[in-house]
């Protein structure tokens, strides 16, 4: 039984980044960053990002300051996806990620699918959607779809997409008896798998054995699945995330490209992104022992990877660290 609130190298960055607020004593400090949170020296009018004083650079992904930050650059992909460009700390992108790992633990997103900001913190606008995101829920593959609880609960869309099973990792938004409901009325199925969107939430190995499971049961019975949570944000796009990887053989950058251009926005709890980045680490060690990445990214001919490689080297010459 895996402890609760022990990912470590998830967990750093959110604990340093509350001393860091404890430490300026307003959030407005650190957001607009007005001092260098390593040294707390004042930081020059124009730069937010660096600090002249001790060269320590703020973390595109988690805010925290510190030296010994990795550059990402920029990375267009032909399907429209991108890696965000800037400096990231080690925690965030750890040192043994290869370069389409960088990339696909920077991927940005592509569409927003809710009106408001965080549907969570939406009130009672947390149903309205945003008009102009393409239509849901998203087909990953030719048997597997991603989705939020409107998708399931909306009458005539499963049926209308031949979904007769649905995988809910949000039970504690719908009601208890939803399985026999949708069983008695719809014909279809649903399994709820418990699941927390906290960073401190181990998805990998609690969500998914359960998760995996029933999706693979549904599979050989030729069913059509919806995974869904409450925002179909991350932890469905997780889940649907780690079949791709583990049961489909794909690469996890090429199954974050799949999730993001399905969802437009995927997998925002960076936690869960490395979470499942060590899952196919794993995958990738086991299979191809040494020098699996070089391998692999050769696959790749059209990513313009060349030209970001450039781009670092001319980052690197040109900036402090
Ligand atoms: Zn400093
Ligand atoms: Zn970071």
């Amino acid at each position: 039984m895996p402890k609760r609130g022990c990912v470590a190298a998830s967990r750093g960055p959110a604990l340093r980044r509350k001393e860091a607020y404890a430490r300026n004593g307003s959030a407005l400090a650190l957001a607009g960053a007005l001092r260098c949170q390593q040294c707390n020296g004042q930081l020059p009018q124009d730069e937010r990002n660096w600090c002249p004083a001790c060269w320590a650079s703020r973390c595109k992904i988690c805010g925290w300051w510190t030296t010994g930050m990795r550059f990402v650059a920029r990375t267009q992909f032909s399907d429209g996806c991108f890696a965000l460009e800037g400096w990231v700390c080690p925690e965030c992108i750890p040192p043994s990620a290869s370069r389409h790992d960088q990339a696909a633990l920077c991927l940005a997103p592509l569409f927003k699918i809710w009106a408001q900001g965080r549907r969570e913190d939406s009130g009672f606008n947390c149903w309205s959607r945003n008009s102009s995101a393409p239509p849901q829920p998203a087909r990953v593959l030719w048997w597997l779809f991603v989705g939020d609880l409107g998708d399931v609960l909306a009458p005539g869309k499963l049926e209308t997409l031949g979904i007769g099973a649905v995988l809910s990792l949000c039970p504690e938004r719908h009601a208890e008896d939803l399985a026999e409901i949708l069983l008695d009325t719809r014909g279809v199925e649903l399994v709820s798998v418990v699941a927390w969107g906290d960073r401190n939430f181990h998805i990998t190995e609690e969500a998914w054995p359960p998760a995996r499971a029933a999706l693979a049961a549904w599979r050989q019975r030729g069913r059509r699945v919806l995974v869904n949570c409450w925002r179909g944000v991350n932890r469905s796009c997780s889940v649907v995330l780690l079949w791709l990887v583990v049961c489909e053989g794909w690469t996890f950058l090429d199954a974050m490209r799949a999730v993001t251009l399905a969802r437009g926005t995927a997998l925002t709890n960076h936690s869960f992104r490395l979470q499942c980045w060590r899952v196919w680490r794993e995958l990738r060690l086991a299979r191809r022992p040494a020098c699996a990445w070089r391998d692999i990214e050769q696959q790749y001919p059209d990513d313009d990877i060349a030209s970001s490689d450039l781009r670092w080297w001319q980052s690197r010459a040109s900036s402090p660290t």
